[in-house]
């Protein structure tokens, strides 16, 4: 449910200046700092965007809130970024946790940034008996979520974990957090009613499976646990990209922060 800082950070998305180029920088953001680009953001702001001395770019390092830097490049290659004043205080860390089935890349790609653009604060990739791929290439995975942030004005930063396989996360699961399960097999009930008992709860996550699904034996795993709350996405099987925007929609819009 929304908090009364939700309300304000949501009133300064809504003057929010989505024209400035937001970065991503790691590094302390302090009162008269100055950051020097890395090569790779000194040649976008200054070769890309063509951006000249004095322009404007919003920084954030998921720690210090969002500030306001003026450009003032050195040649061609680089650039300091000098720090005028903060301008969005650092929120808290968002506690929804997404857990996914890792996909083939591109749909990957397309599904993390989709879950961070929706708020996800935890992003939990399980391996389960269908999933595609066995390793996941974390730093990659990073680098969308940092992307999918610059894009849309998150501050926080999502936390990347490492794979694990379903078993083990349900086994170390905190018994205190509703897992909510899309199970492309549930009965075509409108999952409302079941997001709507779960609004309060402190912090939610939703598992989405891989392409081919849950086993039966993953899905005979995962209703018998006390904390999961098995809900249906519609009437048609929605592919794993979709079904994770689906779902966090209706778990943000039901149950989360929208
Ligand atoms: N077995 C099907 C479903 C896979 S869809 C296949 O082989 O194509 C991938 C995942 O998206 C599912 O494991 C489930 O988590 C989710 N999903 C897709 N459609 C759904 C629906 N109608 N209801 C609930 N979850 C769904």
């Amino acid at each position: 449910m929304k908090t009364q800082a939700d309300w304000a950070n949501a009133a300064v998305m809504e003057r929010y200046d989505f024209k400035t180029q937001r970065l991503y920088v790691n590094h302390a953001l302090k009162e008269g700092g100055t950051v020097e680009a890395d090569r790779s953001q000194a040649n976008y702001l200054l070769n890309v965007l063509r951006l000249k001395e004095g322009a404007n770019v919003l920084l954030f390092n998921g720690m210090d809130g969002e500030w306001l830097a003026k450009i003032q490049p050195s040649g061609r290659k680089a650039c300091i970024l000098k720090l005028v004043r903060r301008t969005r205080p650092q929120p808290a860390a968002y506690s929804l946790r997404y857990c996914f089935a890792p996909l083939k890349q591109a749909r990957l790609d397309y599904m993390i940034q989709k879950a961070v653009e929706m708020g996800a604060g935890i992003l939990q990739p399980v391996l389960t008996h269908h999933t595609q791929i066995s390793k996941l290439n974390t730093e990659r995975m990073r680098a969308n979520a940092l992307e999918a942030a610059e894009q849309c004005g998150i501050l926080s930063i999502p936390k990347c974990e490492e794979p694990m396989k379903l078993a083990l996360l349900l086994d170390h699961w905190d018994e205190g957090q509703t897992l909510i399960f899309a199970d492309e097999s549930a009965d075509g009930k409108n999952p409302l009613q079941t997001l709507a008992d779960l609004r309060g709860q402190s912090s939610l996550s939703i598992l989405i499976g891989p392409e081919g699904g849950f086993s039966e034996e993953e899905r005979a795993m995962l209703l018998k646990r006390p904390f999961v709350r098995a809900i249906s996405l519609g009437p048609r099987i929605l592919r794993a990209d979709t079904a994770a925007v689906a779902a966090l929609a209706a778990v943000q819009a039901s149950c989360g922060d929208w």
